[in-house]
């Protein structure tokens, strides 16, 4: 399947079975804003919780999570940096008065390019962007005459800096001293927490805090589905470390965090790291994972060395100490921090890329084909569908039974109607890892059907012993 296809498939495919509908549809949506149906926001809950499971509690580092407001007082985003910095290189076409960001707007000429070619281009994009080479990245775009897709022409104007935080008013009087932003990243939630969590938890260096939740960022040019989106959630965790120590962990959370991802059954071929070349303001080492999405390798998820900018920050502009006493060397000093920051949206492109199938299933009597939806069954939306062979005969109230009996421990699924093959098929499309079909049988002898989404196998077992089995093959760790 080409891969514009297969991503075209995909957004197909969530609207259709519930995962993910564009957002304020019926008012022809708004551009970049999601929403999650009944199963998209099943999918996302359980990466939130393998990914929450997985930091706080399977560590062998001490890791606690917190859950901070969404608004924060103004001046965090100026000691942060990001009132100053955190912006993107633009450039806007003239006569289509469409606005690109200079980047995406390079790299999607490289793509019309052959690898020798595009891969220089690439070196003399990051070099001109990591100097703030503005008037540079402008002749590189006019050099090579790259179009606006939408005008057709080279008309620009000059590059320069847009800010991506949305700012909003609170209160009622809207004078400047009330603006405040829709925080750009969950991060700094954790580093004004820093000490409030420390002393009352009585934290030792080395320690995380972890946290999931909303981020907003005015992207320029959003797209590829929920690979950008303009509000998004991302599950971070800043790790307090003593200085000096920061490359060791540095490399140690790359290795903890790529393993995560190996953890999800995917092959290593389709992850790789990227160095930044271009550092943020507050970073000493960078690295992104990137995951070969359908549109490319793409990141899903950053490793970053803060260093102590952010703690130094907050201490300079608030006036609060925000100093560490570690007692195994007898100092005062501000901790330094790496950063494991993803997008939880992101992993879930990342699975349904992953796991979406196109299926022949022709054999020389018939053409037949399915769409199935292959998640780690710890992840999947529904983990067991329950299906009476028909709709009498006390079947239904068998499987009612079994639910009853499952639905405590995990999600489960009830069907009666139409034949049972189209309901297995409707249960692959929605990624559900196990049938259990209860037919005549089950009343002589206390056996059910279990069908297996992947390898379409179906064996005959207790149904005294479903619920353990289940378990069993859903367990995240
Ligand atoms: P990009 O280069 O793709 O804009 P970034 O380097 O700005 O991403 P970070 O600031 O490192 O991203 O954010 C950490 C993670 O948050 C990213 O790896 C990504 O998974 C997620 N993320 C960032 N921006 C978006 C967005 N607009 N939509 C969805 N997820 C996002």
């Amino acid at each position: 399947m080409a891969n514009e296809n297969k991503l075209q498939n995909i957004i197909g495919h969530c609207k259709e079975y519930g995962f993910i509908f564009q957002s304020s549809e019926i008012y022809d949506g708004l551009s970049a804003v999601y929403d999650y149906g009944q199963n998209g926001t099943e999918l996302k809950r359980n990466i939130r919780d393998y990914w929450w499971k997985s930091m706080t509690q399977m560590q062998e580092n001490n890791i606690v999570g917190i859950d901070a407001a969404i608004f924060m007082h103004p001046t965090v985003w100026k000691a942060s940096g990001h009132v100053d910095n955190f912006s993107d290189p633009m450039i806007d076409n003239k006569d289509s008065q469409k606005r690109y960001r200079v980047d995406h707007l390079i790299e999607a000429f490289v793509e019309t390019l052959d690898k020798e070619k595009g891969d220089a281009m690439l070196a003399q994009m990051d070099q001109l962007l990591a100097a703030n080479d503005y008037v540079g990245l402008k002749q590189l775009i006019e050099d090579n005459k790259m179009k606006c897709t939408v005008s057709g022409t080279c008309n620009w104007t000059d590059v320069r800096q847009f800010n991506l935080m949305f700012s909003t008013q609170l209160g009622s009087v809207s004078d400047e001293a009330s603006e405040i932003y829709l925080r750009p990243e969950t991060a700094q939630g954790i580093f004004v927490n820093f000490l409030n969590v420390q002393k009352s938890g009585r934290m030792k260096i080395p320690f995380g805090i972890a946290q999931t939740g909303k981020a907003f960022r005015n992207e320029i040019v959003a797209r590829g589905f929920i690979f950008r989106m303009r509000e998004f959630e991302q599950m971070e965790m800043q790790f307090f470390v003593r200085p000096g120590t920061q490359k060791e962990w540095y490399e140690y959370w790359k290795e903890t965090r790529m393993k995560w991802h190996m953890s999800l059954g995917i092959s290593p071929e389709k992850y790789r790291f990227h160095d930044h070349v271009k550092l943020a303001f507050y970073a000493d080492m960078a690295c992104d994972i990137e995951y070969d999405f359908p549109m490319g390798f793409k990141e899903v998820e950053g490793i970053h060395s803060r260093t102590d900018y952010d703690l130094k920050q907050h201490q300079q502009f608030s006036g609060k100490k925000l100093t560490y006493f570690d007692t195994d060397i007898n100092q005062h000093y501000v901790p330094y921090v790496i950063e494991t920051s993803i997008g939880l949206d992101r992993t879930v492109m990342l699975l349904l890329s992953e796991a979406y199938y196109e299926e022949d299933l022709s054999t020389a009597e018939k053409q037949d084909s399915r769409v199935v939806l292959k998640f780690p069954p710890m992840l999947a939306p529904i983990k067991l569908a329950v299906l009476p062979l028909t709709k009498k005969d006390g079947l239904p109230e068998l499987a009612k039974d079994l639910i009853n009996e499952c639905k405590p421990h995990f999600r489960c699924f009830y069907e009666e109607k139409d034949a049972i093959g189209k309901r297995y098929r409707r249960m692959d499309a929605l990624g559900t890892p196990f049938c259990i079909t209860i037919d005549h049988q089950t009343k002589e002898d206390g056996t059910v059907t279990i069908r297996y989404r992947d390898s379409m196998e179906q064996e005959r077992i207790n149904l005294a012993d479903v619920k353990n089995i289940i378990l069993d093959k859903i367990k995240m760790f």
